[in-house]
């Protein structure tokens, strides 16, 4: 659907305010809109039944609300949910419900598609088509907090952005959505349930430690040797380990806050004792705990999830070391919702 009208999302509060003036009307009317967008999650002008018809029908002359469509959505016998979400534009992301006997977690896209090139992880084959603004980020938060009060009854407790793409690429959006999210105005929720995901892009996560984010960060690991990662991701040959540990140092003495570094062991890739005394090494420079990941096959059989003894190897290694280590159980396999999965195939 062609439309040169803008999406009305886009614009700020003080924005509407501002609109609304320009019109002849009250700034006051710019708060009364803002809220019908962002706390009550209207997507029709006409929903807004306190504000008049006459200026309904001038916003809808000007605007478009630009909104997501849960296309199709997949109930997995354990219990999470897959949404496929359809973009204005007919683009289509995927994000999950992964509930747990305490907490509901929703795990969000941040692009369509990727354009990192990991090599075990299903979205990478699909191409980086673009970024999503901070209301399609935003409006997969508020679907998934739907369906969690619908079918678990109680609210989404916690969000991690390890959907589709990476969310440092795509850093302003991002930051918008996570600022809409714990805005009292939106969602109202606290940044410390929130954590953002990423490869490691050394430059962007200095930027987030200035900026003094709120939320958490974890950066997908999986070697601390740069010629065993660059080999799987093959993006640390621009951003070797040795700049993502400045970054990191970095960002602890800002923030003080523990990087969670997210591993999977493979076999044959990074199961030797070399490996463990590596990532031992790495998590010295800056208060830091791991994240054992199960790998979730991507059908092509050139990565194999390691042996119980290497993962024991490794829980032994760490803790030896006064790591903390702990082992994440796959969730949603049976609907290809788990993490690295996601790809657009239902
Ligand atoms: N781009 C971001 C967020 C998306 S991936 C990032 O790289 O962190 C979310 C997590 O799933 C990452 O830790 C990623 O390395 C991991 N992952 C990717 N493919 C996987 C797979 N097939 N099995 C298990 N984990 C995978």
């Amino acid at each position: 659907m062609e439309t040169t009208k803008k999406d009305i999302r886009a614009l700020t509060k003080e924005q509407l305010r501002e609109f609304f003036v320009a019109q002849g009307d009250q700034e006051f009317r710019g708060n009364q809109v803002y809220e019908w967008l962002w706390s009550k999650g209207a997507h029709k002008f006409e929903d807004m039944t306190n504000i008049s018809k006459d200026t309904r029908q001038m916003l809808q002359d000007h605007f478009v609300i630009n909104h997501i469509e849960v296309d199709q959505m997949q109930r997995s016998n354990d219990g999470t949910v897959k949404n496929a979400v359809r973009l204005h534009d007919g683009l289509i992301v995927e994000s999950v419900l992964i509930p747990t006997s305490k907490r509901t977690t929703a795990c969000v896209s941040s692009q369509v598609g990727c354009s990192l090139d990991c090599k075990f992880c299903a979205t990478s084959r699909l191409k980086r088509m673009r970024n999503l603004n901070p209301d399609e980020i935003f409006d997969q938060v508020v679907a998934i907090d739907k369906e969690s009060k619908l079918y678990f009854n109680r609210p989404l407790s916690n969000i991690v952005f390890m959907g589709m793409g990476e969310p440092l690429m795509n850093y302003n959006n991002v930051l918008k959505a996570i600022e809409k999210i714990t805005s009292p105005e939106g969602l109202g929720m606290s940044p410390k349930r929130i954590i953002v995901s990423t490869s490691g892009v050394p430059k962007m996560i200095k930027k987030m430690a200035d900026d003094e984010v709120k939320f958490g960060l974890a950066v997908s690991l999986h070697s601390a040797i740069d010629e065993v990662r660059t080999s799987i991701m093959p993006f640390n040959a621009t951003f070797p380990l040795a700049d993502l540990r400045e970054a990191l140092e970095y960002w602890y003495a800002k923030t003080k806050n523990t990087i969670t570094y997210e591993y999977v062991v493979w076999e044959g890739i990074n199961d030797s004792k070399k490996d463990v005394e590596a990532l031992i090494q790495f998590c010295k420079f800056a208060p830091s705990k791991v994240n054992l990941i199960e790998y979730n096959p991507i059908d092509d059989g050139q990565f194999q999830q390691a042996s119980n003894a290497a993962i024991e190897m490794y829980i032994s290694m760490l803790e030896a070391s006064n790591i903390t280590v702990t082992v994440r159980r796959s969730r949603g396999k049976d609907i290809d919702a788990a993490c690295g999965q996601l790809a657009n195939k239902s």
